[in-house]
C-alpha cells in the first residue's frame, strides 16, 4: 500500500487491527519517506537504524500505538541512541537511559524511529540556533519550521513519521506546529514527566505531542501523562481518557476572547482565523466572553528573567569532564572548563547564560529574578482570575505565519517577540494546544490556540476537535 506515512495516527492504528497493514509496513513507508524528503528538510539528526528489530514483538500489533513509528526531539534522552540537544557540546553523547514519556510510548507500542533537530538547548524559536544547521518548513523551503521543536513539526508535516514528541518551555511545540500547519499540544506543567529531558526552565519546560490531528495528540498524551516517582513536579492527578471526550461538543462552554491579543503586530489574516474560530465555536453553541490580560507584555518580560536564570544554572553541568565535548587547552580544571564551554557552545546558548548569570548575581538577583518571580505570581493569579469566568482561552499562536531563515538571527528581541503569545500558558503553568486553521495568501499555514485551565486538557481537545471539524481537516 503506498503513502501509508500520510495516515493519522488513529487511522494507521485501526488499518494494523483490522490486518490491512502491519507495522513493519508503516516503517518502510515513513523511512522512505524519509530518505526522499529529508535532504532538504534536515528534520532528522539521528535515525534509529535499530527500530526494525523492535517490530519483531508478536503482540505489537494489538498494543494501543500499534507499532508506530515516532519521531522524538533530540532533547529527550534515549538509552544508546545518540542524544544531542541540538548542541556540538553533545555530539557524541549516548544517554545510559530513556526518557519516562518515551519509555511509557514504547510500552504501549509505539516505535521511536528517529532524533530530530533542535535549536541548541531548546533556546529559539526558528530552528536556527541548532548547532548542526537548520530545518526549514515544508511548506516553503525558504522559510523557518519554527522552534524549538523544529526538526519534530516538520517531521509530521511533511509526513516522515507518523507522530512526534517535543518539549514546549515558551511555546517550541505550539509554535512549530503552528508554522509547519499540524497540531502541538503543551500539557499542564506536571502533567507529564520530565525525567529525561534535558533540562532548559526546569519550572516551565512540557514535553508534549506533535500530530496530525486533535484526536491523536489526545491518544499520545494519554499514554504519556501521569505520575512518576523519578520527577517529583510531576502530578498524581488521575489522567483523563482524553479521546472519550472529544465528540462532547462545547455547548454552554464559555470561551475568552483577550483583548490584548487583537494587537498591531498580528498578522491580519490570523486575527481572522481567530474570529472565524470564535464563530464557529459560538454556533456551537459556546458562549463567547471579552477578557482583558493586562499583564500580556510583562508575561514575555517574565519569561526573558526567569528562564535564562534557571538556563545559566541548568547549563553548570557541561563542564567538559562529566558530558560531552572536552577542549585540549586550559591548564587549571576551571580554564578547561571554560574552553570546552567557549569553543563549541552555540551563540545562543551563550547569550542566555550570560543573561542568567547576571540576572542572578549579587547585587541585581532583587531588582531582576525575585521581581520577575513577583510579577509571575501576578500573572497566575490573573488566569486563575479568568478561569473564574470563562472555560478556555481563544487565541492566535503566533503573530505571524512562518518568516523566511535568517530574517530575524540578527535581531535576537524580534526572535523572542514571537513567543509573545505562547509564553503565558508557560508562566502560569497552563495546558494550551495549537491547531492549523487556514492559510494565508502565500499559501502557509495558519495556528490558533487554545489555552485552558489547570489539568482541563480534556475541555481543551473538545474545542479543538470540534474547530478542527467545522475548518474541514
Ligand atoms: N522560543 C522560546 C525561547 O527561545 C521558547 C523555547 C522553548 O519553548 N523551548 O525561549
Amino acid at each position: 500500500m503506498k503513502n501509508l506515512c500520510r495516515l493519522s495516527l488513529l487511522e494507521a492504528i485501526n488499518l494494523v487491527k483490522k490486518g490491512q497493514a502491519t507495522p513493519e509496513d508503516f516503517w518502510q513507508s515513513c523511512w522512505q519517506s524519509q530518505q526522499k524528503k529529508d535532504g532538504k528538510i534536515h528534520a532528522f539528526l539521528t535515525l534509529n537504524e535499530k527500530g526494525e528489530k523492535d517490530l519483531a514483538r508478536k503482540s505489537l500489533g494489538q498494543e494501543p500505538l500499534a507499532g508506530m513509528p515516532f519521531a522524538v526531539k533530540d532533547n529527550f534522552s534515549t538509552r544508546g541512541l545518540q542524544t544531542t540537544a541540538g548542541s556540538r557540546i553533545l555530539a557524541n553523547y549516548v544517554p545510559p537511559y530513556t526518557a519516562t514519556v518515551i519509555r511509557r510510548l514504547q510500552k504501549a507500542g509505539g516505535i521511536i524511529f528517529g532524533k530530530t533537530n533542535c535549536d541548541a538547548f531548546a533556546f529559539g524559536a526558528s530552528g536556527e540556533n541548532s548547532g548542526f544547521g537548520p530545518t526549514r518548513n515544508p511548506h516553503d523551503l525558504a522559510r523557518v519550521p519554527g522552534g524549538s521543536s523544529s526538526g519534530s513539526a516538520a517531521a509530521v508535516a511533511s509526513h516522515q513519521v507518523i507522530f512526534a514528541l517535543g518539549s514546549d518551555t515558551g511555546g517550541s511545540i505550539r509554535q512549530p506546529a503552528a508554522f509547519c500547519g499540524v497540531v502541538g499540544l503543551k500539557p499542564t506543567y506536571g502533567r507529564c514527566s520530565r525525567w529525561g529531558l534535558i533540562a532548559m526552565g526546569s519550572s516551565f519546560d512540557a514535553p508534549g505531542p506533535i500530530t496530525k490531528t486533535v484526536a491523536d495528540a489526545a491518544l499520545v498524551l494519554s499514554l504519556m501523562a501521569g505520575k512518576d516517582r523519578h520527577d517529583a513536579t510531576s502530578s498524581g492527578k488521575m489522567v483523563a481518557n482524553y479521546r472519550e471526550g472529544l465528540a462532547k461538543g462545547v455547548k454552554n462552554l464559555k470561551i475568552g476572547l483577550v483583548r490584548e491579543f487583537f494587537r498591531p503586530e498580528l498578522q491580519g489574516e490570523i486575527g481572522n482565523a481567530v474570529q472565524r474560530a470564535a464563530r464557529q465555536l459560538e454556533q456551537a453553541g459556546a458562549n463567547l466572553v471579552e477578557i482583558s490580560l493586562p499583564h500580556l507584555d510583562e508575561a514575555l518580560a517574565v519569561y526573558y528573567v526567569l528562564v535564562p536564570a534557571e538556563i545559566s544554572s541548568n547549563m553548570a553541568r557541561y563542564d567538559g569532564v562529566r558530558f560531552g565535548y572536552q577542549s585540549k587547552h586550559g591548564k587549571t580544571a576551571l580554564a578547561a572548563s571554560a574552553y570546552s564551554r567557549g569553543e563549541v557552545f552555540e551563540l545562543e546558548v551563550k547569550r542566555r547564560i550570560l543573561m542568567g548569570s547576571y540576572i542572578l548575581s549579587a547585587g541585581y538577583f532583587d531588582a531582576y529574578y525575585l521581581q520577575a518571580s513577583r510579577v509571575r505570581t501576578l500573572i497566575i493569579n490573573e488566569f486563575r482570575r479568568l478561569f473564574g469566568k470563562v472555560d478556555l482561552i481563544l487565541g492566535p499562536t503566533t503573530p505571524t505565519t512562518a518568516f523566511k531563515l535568517g530574517e530575524k538571527t540578527a535581531d535576537p528581541v524580534a526572535m523572542y517577540l514571537s513567543d509573545i503569545f505562547t509564553v503565558p500558558a508557560n508562566v502560569a503553568g497552563l495546558p494550551a494546544i495549537s491547531l492549523p486553521f487556514g492559510k494565508d495568501k502565500n499559501n502557509l499555514p495558519i495556528g490558533i490556540q487554545l489555552i485552558g485551565n489547570y489539568f482541563q486538557e480534556e475541555t481543551m481537545l473538545q474545542a479543538a476537535y470540534l474547530l478542527e471539524k467545522a475548518n474541514g481537516n
